[in-house]
């Protein structure tokens, strides 16, 4: 049974289970909300694919929304938790990707880089999470707002909040169905690949460059490279993760979107690049050991104007902008939506602050996102870039 201070607080349902949904949920429940999510997934490592996040300044925000039980373990999300954290690794090194120089280090002191995954199954603990519930509409009448899922049973809350990621179904809802809330293609690709060599010697060169993640810019693409998992001290068990986001028109189009073709397509489309890039996708292997994704990259530049349900229904994290992950700013600026949107509801003033603000900033950060994407293939546009220029900072 709900207690008299979550009964005052109110009831909040929380579309998608993603790291936004659950992020949010563990601080609407910190703060005396009761709180469900509702996810289309059938469980948590429903899907395999992962990547890195680096959690930079929005850390201290992020840290504040969860519990002590679960900050305690965000350790085991760490992709290399077998460093010691000073400022030479809190930084990320840019090579310049046709002569090999360092051409900047940005520093990011107090950041964390975490798996996707691992960091979802993290904050997936003491979350009621309702698995295999896909949300396809809204409705609302004065009393509450009504949720229905795709096996046509309904919920009913007080709040409900878009968590459900780029593709967003609230997000279409709340615009009615009409066009302009969906996606747009972006003008790159990018191509994710993690994996496991089993054996040291390939593994050293990358961690020998930074022992979590290096990247080179300014030689028509832009690539990353880091460590992926370490699970043991022995580094012929770690995974590395390699990451390239190229123009779209610069090669053929993929002709797979994922597993063994896609590797293909993207080692044969991958020559020269400066060391360590060029090597780590030479020995990624075509086999079980290896996953590759390649995506055409989407944005969604927010706006006001949609149907809150009289104030009682809104957006955050990718739902409400997806942006390009340059400079990895976008679940930086979901963790501060998070903060905002239970600061409003604590505040009970209704949420037109919040998605006036919410909008403004991430219109600003998608613009951003578009601008570096353009700046980041040719030096000269390098050196003009918020990342040489400000690094990691919040911009938006
Ligand atoms: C390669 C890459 C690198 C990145 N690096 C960084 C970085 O360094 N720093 C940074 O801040 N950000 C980074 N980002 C961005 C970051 O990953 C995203 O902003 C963040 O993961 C978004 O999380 P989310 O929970 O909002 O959305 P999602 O992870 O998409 O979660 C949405 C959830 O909603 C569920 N869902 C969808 N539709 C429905 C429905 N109808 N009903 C119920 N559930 C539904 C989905 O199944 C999913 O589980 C990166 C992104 C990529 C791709």
């Amino acid at each position: 049974m709900a207690s008299q201070e979550s009964k005052k607080a109110g009831k909040a349902a929380v579309v998608g289970a993603g790291l936004t949904g659950m992020l949010v949920a563990h601080g609407l429940k910190k703060n005396g909300f009761d709180v469900v999510i509702f996810e289309s997934e059938e469980k948590v490592d429903a899907r395999p694919r992962d990547w890195t996040i680096a959690i930079h300044w929005a850390l201290p925000t992020f840290n504040n929304l969860l519990p002590e039980a679960v900050r305690a373990n965000l350790v085991k999300a760490l992709c290399n938790p077998r460093v010691d954290f000073t400022p030479e690794v809190e930084c990320l090194p840019c090579f310049n990707g046709v002569t090999g120089e360092l051409m900047l280090k940005s520093p990011m002191p107090g950041s964390r880089r975490v798996s996707r995954q691992l960091l979802r199954q993290v904050l997936s603990e003491g979350l009621d999470v309702q698995w295999d519930k896909r949300l396809v509409d809204i409705s609302s009448t004065a009393e509450h707002v009504t949720l229905t899922f795709a096996d046509n049973a309904t919920v009913q809350a007080d709040f409900v909040l878009g968590a459900d990621g780029a593709s967003s179904t609230v997000r279409s809802l709340l615009f009615n169905r009409d066009p302009k809330a969906n996606l747009v293609p972006s003008a790159y690709y990018i191509a994710t690949v993690i994996m496991r060599h089993d054996d040291a010697a390939k593994v050293e060169p990358v961690h020998n460059f930074h022992p979590v993640a290096t990247i080179m810019m300014g030689a028509s693409c832009f690539v990353g490279t880091g460590t992926m998992y370490a699970p043991t001290p022995d580094l012929s068990t770690w995974s590395i993760f390699w990451a390239k986001i190229f123009r779209r028109g610069a090669f053929p189009d993929p002709p797979a979107r994922q597993g063994a073709e896609a590797l293909r397509y993207v080692k044969e489309t991958t020559k020269d690049l400066i060391e360590p890039f060029q090597s780590q996708i030479d020995w990624a292997k075509e086999d079980d050991s290896t996953m590759c994704f390649i995506d055409q990259m989407k944005y969604y530049t927010p706006s006001l104007g949609f149907d809150t349900h009289g104030g009682r229904v809104t957006l955050v994290g990718d739902a409400a902008h997806p942006m390009l992950p340059y400079r990895g700013q976008g679940f930086q600026h979901a963790v501060l939506d998070a903060h905002l949107f239970i600061e409003a509801l604590q505040k009970g003033e209704g949420l037109e602050a919040y998605n006036t603000e919410m909008v403004e900033r991430g219109a600003k950060a998608v613009a951003q996102s578009l601008q570096e994407a353009e700046l980041s293939v040719d030096l000269e546009g390098v050196m003009k870039s918020l990342m040489a220029r400000q690094g990691f900072k919040r911009t938006a």
